[in-house]
Protein backbone atom coordinates (compact mmCIF):
# COMPACT_ATOMS: atom_id res chain seq x y z
CA UNK A 1 0.00 0.00 0.00
CA UNK A 2 1.43 3.55 -1.22
CA UNK A 3 2.07 5.95 1.93
CA UNK A 4 -0.64 8.66 2.34
CA UNK A 5 1.17 11.83 2.10
CA UNK A 6 0.37 15.41 3.10
CA UNK A 7 2.49 17.98 2.38
CA UNK A 8 2.35 22.05 3.67
CA UNK A 9 4.30 24.36 1.31
CA UNK A 10 4.66 27.43 3.68
CA UNK A 11 6.11 29.34 0.13
CA UNK A 12 7.63 33.02 1.88
CA UNK A 13 5.50 33.25 4.74
CA UNK A 14 5.61 32.95 8.38
CA UNK A 15 7.71 33.99 11.14
CA UNK A 16 8.94 32.87 14.62
CA UNK A 17 6.13 33.44 16.95
CA UNK A 18 3.63 32.15 14.29
CA UNK A 19 5.75 29.13 13.28
CA UNK A 20 5.49 27.75 16.67
CA UNK A 21 1.69 28.31 17.22
CA UNK A 22 1.49 26.31 13.97
CA UNK A 23 4.18 23.80 14.56
CA UNK A 24 2.32 23.11 17.81
CA UNK A 25 -1.24 22.97 16.79
CA UNK A 26 -0.18 20.30 13.84
CA UNK A 27 1.86 18.47 16.26
CA UNK A 28 -1.03 18.03 19.24
CA UNK A 29 -3.98 16.83 16.44
CA UNK A 30 -1.85 15.25 13.38
CA UNK A 31 -3.73 12.14 13.05
CA UNK A 32 -2.43 8.43 12.34
CA UNK A 33 -2.66 7.15 9.27
CA UNK A 34 -1.15 9.53 7.02
CA UNK A 35 2.51 11.30 6.81
CA UNK A 36 2.44 14.79 7.42
CA UNK A 37 5.11 17.28 6.13
CA UNK A 38 5.83 21.10 6.09
CA UNK A 39 8.20 22.91 3.66
CA UNK A 40 8.85 26.39 5.32
CA UNK A 41 11.27 28.89 4.22
CA UNK A 42 15.13 27.98 4.61
CA UNK A 43 15.62 30.02 7.90
CA UNK A 44 12.88 28.17 9.52
CA UNK A 45 14.14 24.98 8.96
CA UNK A 46 15.99 24.45 12.23
CA UNK A 47 12.82 25.87 14.63
CA UNK A 48 10.58 23.37 12.92
CA UNK A 49 13.11 19.99 12.95
CA UNK A 50 13.25 21.52 16.58
CA UNK A 51 9.74 21.93 17.39
CA UNK A 52 8.25 18.99 15.44
CA UNK A 53 11.23 16.12 17.22
CA UNK A 54 8.72 13.07 17.91
CA UNK A 55 5.85 14.42 16.53
CA UNK A 56 6.28 12.17 13.62
CA UNK A 57 5.32 15.28 11.18
CA UNK A 58 8.44 15.53 8.51
CA UNK A 59 10.53 18.40 7.48
CA UNK A 60 10.93 19.85 4.00
CA UNK A 61 13.02 22.32 1.97
CA UNK A 62 11.08 24.38 -0.86
CA UNK A 63 14.07 23.95 -3.15
CA UNK A 64 17.66 23.29 -3.59
CA UNK A 65 20.45 23.62 -5.51
CA UNK A 66 21.34 22.32 -8.70
CA UNK A 67 25.86 22.28 -6.98
CA UNK A 68 26.58 19.99 -4.92
CA UNK A 69 28.73 22.86 -3.39
CA UNK A 70 30.83 25.31 -3.54
CA UNK A 71 30.81 29.30 -4.71
CA UNK A 72 27.27 29.69 -5.32
CA UNK A 73 26.21 32.58 -3.40
CA UNK A 74 22.76 31.78 -1.91
CA UNK A 75 22.47 28.83 -2.76
CA UNK A 76 21.62 25.60 -0.24
CA UNK A 77 22.88 22.28 -0.93
CA UNK A 78 21.15 18.90 -0.54
CA UNK A 79 23.50 17.44 2.02
CA UNK A 80 23.10 20.84 3.65
CA UNK A 81 19.02 19.63 3.44
CA UNK A 82 19.66 16.39 4.61
CA UNK A 83 21.90 17.56 7.96
CA UNK A 84 18.87 19.92 9.10
CA UNK A 85 16.77 16.96 9.10
CA UNK A 86 15.20 17.44 6.14
CA UNK A 87 13.25 14.33 4.92
CA UNK A 88 11.59 15.87 1.72
CA UNK A 89 12.46 18.85 -0.57
CA UNK A 90 10.57 20.27 -3.58
CA UNK A 91 11.62 20.79 -6.76
CA UNK A 92 10.52 22.43 -10.24
CA UNK A 93 7.89 23.98 -8.36
CA UNK A 94 6.04 26.34 -11.13
CA UNK A 95 6.37 29.12 -9.34
CA UNK A 96 10.40 28.27 -8.99
CA UNK A 97 10.29 27.45 -12.90
CA UNK A 98 8.32 30.94 -13.48
CA UNK A 99 10.10 32.69 -11.49
CA UNK A 100 13.62 31.79 -11.51
CA UNK A 101 13.28 30.12 -14.92
CA UNK A 102 14.46 26.56 -13.68
CA UNK A 103 14.94 24.16 -16.65
CA UNK A 104 13.91 20.44 -17.07
CA UNK A 105 18.15 20.01 -17.00
CA UNK A 106 18.20 22.43 -13.83
CA UNK A 107 15.74 20.17 -12.06
CA UNK A 108 17.07 17.09 -13.22
CA UNK A 109 20.28 18.18 -11.43
CA UNK A 110 18.79 19.13 -8.18
CA UNK A 111 16.43 15.37 -8.12
CA UNK A 112 19.36 14.21 -8.57
CA UNK A 113 21.36 15.65 -5.58
CA UNK A 114 18.44 15.42 -3.25
CA UNK A 115 18.29 11.64 -3.76
CA UNK A 116 22.08 11.05 -3.44
CA UNK A 117 21.48 13.19 -0.21
CA UNK A 118 18.75 10.89 0.80
CA UNK A 119 16.40 13.10 0.84
CA UNK A 120 12.91 12.83 -1.13
CA UNK A 121 12.30 14.70 -3.96
CA UNK A 122 8.72 16.07 -4.57
CA UNK A 123 9.14 16.48 -8.38
CA UNK A 124 6.11 19.15 -9.12
CA UNK A 125 5.03 18.93 -12.81
CA UNK A 126 1.64 20.45 -14.35
CA UNK A 127 0.42 22.21 -17.25
CA UNK A 128 -1.05 26.28 -17.68
CA UNK A 129 -4.28 27.21 -18.82
CA UNK A 130 -3.31 27.60 -22.17
CA UNK A 131 -1.44 24.50 -22.20
CA UNK A 132 -4.54 22.60 -21.13
CA UNK A 133 -6.87 24.68 -23.54
CA UNK A 134 -4.34 23.50 -26.16
CA UNK A 135 -4.73 20.34 -25.40
CA UNK A 136 -1.29 19.88 -24.54
CA UNK A 137 -2.07 18.68 -20.63
CA UNK A 138 -0.42 15.33 -21.03
CA UNK A 139 2.67 15.76 -23.65
CA UNK A 140 3.90 18.88 -21.23
CA UNK A 141 3.41 17.26 -18.27
CA UNK A 142 4.98 13.88 -19.18
CA UNK A 143 7.55 15.72 -20.53
CA UNK A 144 8.45 17.48 -17.32
CA UNK A 145 8.04 13.99 -15.65
CA UNK A 146 10.53 12.43 -18.27
CA UNK A 147 13.10 15.62 -18.25
CA UNK A 148 13.39 15.61 -14.28
CA UNK A 149 13.90 12.20 -13.66
CA UNK A 150 16.67 12.31 -16.32
CA UNK A 151 19.60 11.52 -14.09
CA UNK A 152 17.54 8.60 -12.06
CA UNK A 153 19.33 5.10 -12.11
CA UNK A 154 15.43 3.00 -12.40
CA UNK A 155 16.50 1.75 -8.74
CA UNK A 156 16.39 5.39 -7.49
CA UNK A 157 12.84 5.86 -8.86
CA UNK A 158 11.10 4.63 -5.76
CA UNK A 159 12.72 7.56 -4.07
CA UNK A 160 10.67 10.00 -5.31
CA UNK A 161 7.35 11.35 -4.60
CA UNK A 162 5.43 13.35 -7.76
CA UNK A 163 3.14 16.34 -7.38
CA UNK A 164 0.50 16.96 -9.96
CA UNK A 165 0.30 20.54 -9.93
CA UNK A 166 -2.16 22.70 -12.51
CA UNK A 167 -0.37 26.27 -12.83
CA UNK A 168 -3.69 27.32 -13.56
CA UNK A 169 -4.96 26.08 -10.39
CA UNK A 170 -1.90 26.83 -7.67
CA UNK A 171 -3.23 29.82 -5.45
CA UNK A 172 -6.58 30.69 -7.46
CA UNK A 173 -9.07 28.73 -5.69
CA UNK A 174 -9.66 26.88 -8.98
CA UNK A 175 -9.47 23.37 -8.06
CA UNK A 176 -9.23 20.57 -11.20
CA UNK A 177 -12.14 18.58 -10.51
CA UNK A 178 -10.90 15.30 -8.95
CA UNK A 179 -11.79 13.35 -12.65
CA UNK A 180 -9.56 15.53 -14.30
CA UNK A 181 -6.61 15.15 -11.68
CA UNK A 182 -7.28 11.29 -11.44
CA UNK A 183 -7.23 11.49 -15.44
CA UNK A 184 -3.47 13.36 -15.23
CA UNK A 185 -2.37 11.02 -11.94
CA UNK A 186 -3.11 7.63 -14.21
CA UNK A 187 -0.67 9.39 -16.83
CA UNK A 188 2.31 9.90 -14.80
CA UNK A 189 2.10 6.47 -13.38
CA UNK A 190 1.85 5.06 -16.44
CA UNK A 191 4.92 7.04 -17.58
CA UNK A 192 6.51 5.53 -14.26
CA UNK A 193 5.77 2.29 -14.78
CA UNK A 194 7.19 1.80 -18.17
CA UNK A 195 10.45 3.11 -16.61
CA UNK A 196 9.99 1.03 -13.28
CA UNK A 197 6.60 -0.96 -12.31
CA UNK A 198 7.84 -1.20 -8.83
CA UNK A 199 8.48 2.13 -8.34
CA UNK A 200 5.18 3.18 -10.31
CA UNK A 201 3.21 0.70 -7.80
CA UNK A 202 4.99 2.59 -4.64
CA UNK A 203 5.68 6.30 -5.54
CA UNK A 204 3.17 8.59 -4.04
CA UNK A 205 1.55 10.91 -6.25
CA UNK A 206 0.21 14.15 -4.37
CA UNK A 207 -2.25 16.52 -5.97
CA UNK A 208 -1.82 20.51 -5.59
CA UNK A 209 -3.67 23.24 -6.28
CA UNK A 210 -6.17 25.02 -4.07
CA UNK A 211 -7.09 22.05 -2.22
CA UNK A 212 -8.99 22.75 0.79
CA UNK A 213 -10.97 20.65 3.04
CA UNK A 214 -14.14 21.40 1.33
CA UNK A 215 -12.35 19.57 -1.76
CA UNK A 216 -9.77 16.79 -0.24
CA UNK A 217 -11.88 13.79 0.45
CA UNK A 218 -13.22 14.42 -3.01
CA UNK A 219 -9.94 14.54 -4.81
CA UNK A 220 -8.58 12.21 -2.36
CA UNK A 221 -10.66 9.18 -3.04
CA UNK A 222 -9.89 8.63 -6.51
CA UNK A 223 -7.44 5.73 -6.91
CA UNK A 224 -4.07 7.04 -8.09
CA UNK A 225 -4.39 10.56 -5.40
CA UNK A 226 -1.81 9.70 -3.07
CA UNK A 227 -1.96 12.33 -1.17
CA UNK A 228 -2.00 16.13 -1.37
CA UNK A 229 0.94 19.58 -1.73
CA UNK A 230 -1.03 22.28 0.00
CA UNK A 231 -0.21 26.27 -0.34
CA UNK A 232 -2.70 28.59 1.14
CA UNK A 233 -4.42 25.89 3.43
CA UNK A 234 -1.76 24.42 5.14
CA UNK A 235 -0.72 28.19 6.78
CA UNK A 236 -4.51 27.88 8.36
CA UNK A 237 -3.75 24.49 11.00
CA UNK A 238 -7.26 23.95 11.73
CA UNK A 239 -7.88 23.39 7.50
CA UNK A 240 -4.47 21.54 7.24
CA UNK A 241 -5.17 19.00 9.98
CA UNK A 242 -8.63 18.87 8.00
CA UNK A 243 -7.17 18.00 5.03
CA UNK A 244 -4.62 15.32 7.06
CA UNK A 245 -7.76 13.73 8.38
CA UNK A 246 -9.27 13.17 5.07
CA UNK A 247 -6.38 11.54 3.69
CA UNK A 248 -6.12 9.30 6.52
CA UNK A 249 -9.58 8.32 6.03
CA UNK A 250 -10.52 9.90 9.72
CA UNK A 251 -13.08 12.50 8.49
CA UNK A 252 -14.17 14.20 12.00
CA UNK A 253 -14.94 17.93 11.75
CA UNK A 254 -12.02 19.94 11.59
CA UNK A 255 -10.12 20.33 15.57
CA UNK A 256 -10.05 23.87 17.07
C1 LIG B 1 1.34 25.13 -4.15
O1 LIG B 1 1.85 26.23 -4.33
O2 LIG B 1 2.06 24.12 -4.14
C2 LIG B 1 -0.10 25.06 -3.97
C3 LIG B 1 -0.70 23.93 -4.19
O3 LIG B 1 -0.72 26.22 -3.59
P1 LIG B 1 -2.31 26.40 -3.26
O4 LIG B 1 -2.71 25.25 -2.39
O5 LIG B 1 -2.40 27.71 -2.56
O6 LIG B 1 -3.01 26.37 -4.56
Amino acid sequence: MRTRLIIGNWKMHGDVAGNARRLDHLSAHAPRGVQIAVCPPYPFLAQCADRLRGSGIAVGAQDVSAHPGGAHTGDVSASMLAEFDCRYVLVGHSERRIDHHESDATIAHKVALAVGAGLRPVVCVGETLAERDGGRTAPVVAGQLVGALAQLAPAQLERIVVAYEPVWAIGTGQTATPEMAQAVHAMIRARLAALDPAAAASVPLLYGGSMKPANAAALLAMPDIDGGLIGSASLEPQDFIAIARAAAGTQEAAVV
